[in-house]
């Protein structure tokens, strides 16, 4: 089995694994209940996997807010600032291509009266600064835009988002849950207000991540999602679930440990098949001349379903360029944005490689793509060379 879609999830790395099991069994107390030796130990390490969720993101203790994942945290942000600034404004600004996380959220929001913009991409999944700058009103009081995209690994100018939002007065909100790890994410220069991550896509355990909340020089009152207990100064209630943050805290120092060194290795990696299947006639990158990730290569291959080849390629995990989330074989949404019909979008294929991928499963992967393409072309109709 090849393993080539970490952009859905990563495995678990042995050494985060380690930190966390003493938390299941020997060191299980509450972290709240710090009265007694059990508690002070979980508190301890919630303490200290705070630390080094901070120290990736060059962010502040006290700016970090632990979550179920990324999920959860972008409903934080986005619910959290239309409920307490809703007096101020109504207006969201987005994009057509984020995640369904947060274009889910805001159609929720759209029922309860907010007025969302989505801005367009153009034909590599860019966005135009010019549309957002254009976009803003009086009435904005949210721009939210992902760092990196999930399904072509495009990279939005934080940056500059960040500047025209100050600029305004507008907040913003950043999704970061693909860039985090992966390339160097630093809120303290971005000059982000909010930021949420994901503890399962950067080798750590589903289940738990964490939202950045800025701060410095202007503090962002958030309404909370989940109320109960007082955890997290009032901000997520719930008893804390320390062996999941104990993972996302060495995790964190992981990625940070091998940023470097992973970065450029995953890179060479995915060079080394995206030159091999251009090699192959009738294919090319989706977001080719885009920014990008370092770690993905979303791919048409013309002339055939991604979904067929992937039922010929049982042994390799990637992921198509269907909106197989919900069951469903919609063309991805992110991928129609850009542009690409639909015959296009269904032979996508997206190759997410992570720390653990090797050079020589990359070379087998090829040469079973070659075979396999070669032999669905050759059943096919369509296809003359
Ligand atoms: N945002 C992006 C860009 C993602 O890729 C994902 C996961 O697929 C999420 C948010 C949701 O993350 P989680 O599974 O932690 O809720």
């Amino acid at each position: 089995q090849i393993y080539l879609d970490n952009n859905a999830t990563t495995a678990v790395d042995p050494q985060v694994l380690e930190e966390m099991l003493p938390y299941f069994t020997t060191h299980y107390g509450n972290a709240s209940s710090t009265n007694h030796v059990f508690g002070k130990k979980a508190s301890a390490a919630v303490v200290r996997a705070r630390e080094r969720v901070a120290d990736l993101l060059e962010a502040k203790e006290e700016e970090i807010v632990f979550t179920s994942g990324a999920t959860e945290s972008i409903n934080m942000a986005i619910k959290g600032v239309f409920e307490r600034y809703q007096s101020i404004g109504n207006h969201i600004i987005s994009c057509v291509s984020e995640h369904k996380s947060v274009l889910d959220v805001l159609r929720a929001l759209e029922k309860k009266g907010a007025k969302v913009t989505y801005l367009s991409v153009d034909k590599d999944g860019n966005i135009d600064l010019n549309e957002l700058e254009e976009a803003i009103t009086d009435e904005t009081v949210l721009i939210s835009l992902m760092f990196a995209n999930n399904e072509t690994g495009v990279i939005h100018p934080v940056k500059e988002i960040a500047e025209i939002a100050r600029d305004k007065n507008i907040l913003f909100f950043c999704d970061a849950t693909q860039a985090i790890g992966k390339i160097p994410v630093s809120v303290k220069e971005i000059g982000v207000d909010m930021m949420a991550l994901s503890g399962h896509k950067i080798y750590g355990p589903k289940g738990v991540g964490a939202l950045y909340v800025r701060k410095k020089s202007r503090k962002i009152q958030l309404e909370p999602l989940v109320h109960g207990g007082g955890q997290e100064k009032g901000m997520r209630g719930g008893t804390y679930n320390v062996p999941g943050i104990v993972g996302l805290g060495a995790a964190c120092e992981r990625c940070k440990e091998l940023l470097k060194k992973d970065g450029k290795r995953i890179a060479k990696l995915r060079s080394y098949l995206e030159s091999a299947l251009l090699n192959i006639d009738e294919t090319f990158v989706n977001s080719g001349d885009a920014k990008r990730l370092p770690n993905v290569s979303n791919i048409v291959i013309r002339f055939i379903k991604a979904e067929q080849l992937m039922a010929n390629l049982k042994n390799v995990a990637m992921s198509s360029g269907s909106a197989c989330a919900t069951g469903s074989l919609d063309p991805s949404h992110v991928l129609m944005a850009m542009g690409l019909d639909k015959e296009d979008a269904h032979s996508s294929l997206r190759f997410s490689l992570g720390r653990f991928n090797t050079e020589a499963e990359i070379d087998l992967l090829i040469d079973m793509l070659n075979q396999k393409v070669t032999k669905l072309r050759g059943e096919s109709p369509v296809w003359e060379l």
